[in-house]
């Protein structure tokens, strides 16, 4: 398999708590290499293009006042079958359904405020690492 990238976002929730470097040793432990990170807070304005997927949902406008509500940490990762791999480490949207011992399950708050975004495919892994990153900031 080879090694390919995905975009995660540590949330506001987990970064209020200080759990950066909690999250970041559990997405090492699952073998991923964090190759571009930095810490930002975001705009409503980028939280609505970020999110825009999901634009006619009834949690949009919460979900971007969160976004925006504090600190947010932006990741690449990079491993074999990154996009699966994070997903897997980061557990179910709802961290009450999120499997024993995955990120959210173990620091998530509610089915909003869990803690960690990933990218859900490649192709949507590759437009929101340039959404953030410039290929200068990532370095393998
Ligand atoms: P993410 O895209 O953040 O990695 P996900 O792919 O597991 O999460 P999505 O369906 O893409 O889940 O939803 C994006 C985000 O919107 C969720 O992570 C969560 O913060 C929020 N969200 C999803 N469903 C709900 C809901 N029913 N109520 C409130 N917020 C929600
Ligand atoms: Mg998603």
């Amino acid at each position: 398999m080879p090694v390919s990238r995905t975009l995660s976002i540590i949330k506001p929730d987990a970064t209020r708590r200080n759990l950066t470097g909690a999250i970041n040793a559990a997405i090492e432990e699952a073998g991923l290499r964090i190759v571009g990170q930095k810490r930002i807070r975001l705009t409503r304005a980028q939280a609505e293009a970020f999110y825009a997927v999901h634009k006619e949902r009834p949690f949009f406008a919460d979900l971007v006042a969160f976004m925006s509500s504090g600190p947010v940490v932006v990741q690449v990762l990079e491993g074999e079958d990154a996009v699966a791999r994070n997903r897997t480490v980061m557990g179910a949207t709802d961290p009450a359904k999120a499997a024993p011992g995955t990120i959210r399950a173990r620091f998530g708050e509610s089915i909003e405020a869990n803690s960690v975004h990933g990218s859900d495919s490649p192709e949507n892994a590759a437009g929101e690492i340039s959404f953030f990153f410039s290929s200068d900031e990532i370095t393998g």
